[in-house]
């Protein structure tokens, strides 16, 4: 169905559209054309997705240079997916209805546990230890470490990555992660940092809200997004506790009682070496007082023997 949104042509990929989708459309459009931000609510299962995925393709194939990018952020891989899917189904439809190849990239992003393909760090079962793991495999120090140990394990994937992948875009098209592992398999390449390079390029993003909200992941994933996103929080009444949650740290006990033996032992280590090196000290300082002894004994000497010298001159002149 092809709708007409106050000028703005709009695919939509259904044969029927709700009347609260089209007043969603609206209000959205609205939103776009004073570049302001919205808060808009509908029910879940009214097609709220397709309808918001609809209309900002649409904004962006007509005003290219203003909007350059479509960040939507969820809250789970599978709503991640859901988001990915609806985008495929209005993507085709565009290729279909408007016979033209479509050059769009739009990609999910997530973390390395739903992406690695390596395969022992992949079968982890937790998303922190695949992180320490391919990080004790990548991080620059380590690969620096490698020119004079070569037998330090590495990621093939991630090697083959940094020596090809940024040199080749990749492809448009649409990506869910599994297609990004089937890509990154056939190339040999790692799909996280390939997706994590690829999202600078891209027309469309769908990702987790902490990759924008988080600062400790926003930094490192997001800082070099254009200005000129449109950004959606889906299902935004999560935004808080997601905003809590990254600048929260869990502290267990154990954590507690750990880090307490651990500033003993710091402190007992600073005495130690406080009274070792107090010893040292006073050892260096009586050798320096006995050499300085010397060496003035050594001056006087050399002093009076000149002295002996010249007066002997002069009694030899009388
Ligand atoms: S670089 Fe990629 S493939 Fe290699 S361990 Fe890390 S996440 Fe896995």
């Amino acid at each position: 169905m092809k709708l007409n949104i106050e000028g703005l042509l709009v695919y939509f990929p259904y044969d029927y559209i709700y009347p609260e989708q089209y007043s969603y459309m609206l209000e959205l459009k609205r939103t776009l054309d004073a570049k302001g931000h919205g808060v808009l609510e509908m029910p879940s299962g009214t097609g709220k997705t397709i309808s918001l995925l609809s209309l900002i393709v649409a904004y962006q194939r007509a005003y290219p240079l203003e909007v350059t990018k479509l960040i939507y952020c969820s809250r789970t891989v599978p709503e991640i997916e859901k988001v990915v899917e609806e985008l495929r189904k209005l993507m085709e439809y565009y290729s279909k209805e408007a016979g033209e190849k479509n050059n769009f990239l739009a990609l999910a992003l997530s973390s390395r546990k739903n992406l690695c393909v390596h395969p022992e760090v992949s079968s982890l079962r937790f998303g922190k230890e695949v992180d320490g793991k391919c990080h004790s495999l990548t991080a620059s120090y380590i690969r620096a470490q490698r020119h004079s140990n070569p037998s330090l394990p590495s990621c093939r994937f991630y090697e083959e990555f940094d020596a090809l992948g940024r040199q080749v875009p990749l492809p448009a098209g649409v990506y869910n992660l599994d297609d990004l592992k089937d890509f990154g398999r056939r190339k040999g390449w790692c799909p996280y940092y390939l997706a994590r390079y690829s999202i600078v390029h891209a027309n469309i993003i769908v990702y987790s809200y902490h990759y924008l909200l988080d600062p400790k992941i926003a930094d490192l994933v997001s800082k070099e997004l254009a200005k000129k996103s449109v950004v959606v929080f889906d299902e935004a009444h999560n935004i808080d506790n997601v905003c809590i949650d990254s600048m929260s740290v869990n502290i267990t006990r154990r954590t507690l009682d750990r880090s307490q033996a651990n500033v003993e032992t710091l402190q007992s280590t600073i005495l130690k070496i406080k009274e070792t090196d107090a010893a040292k000290l006073k050892e260096e300082y009586r050798r320096l007082e006995d050499q300085l002894g010397l060496s003035l004994l050594t001056l006087e000497q050399l002093q009076s023997e000149e002295m002996l010298q010249k007066i002997a001159q002069i009694a030899h002149q009388v």
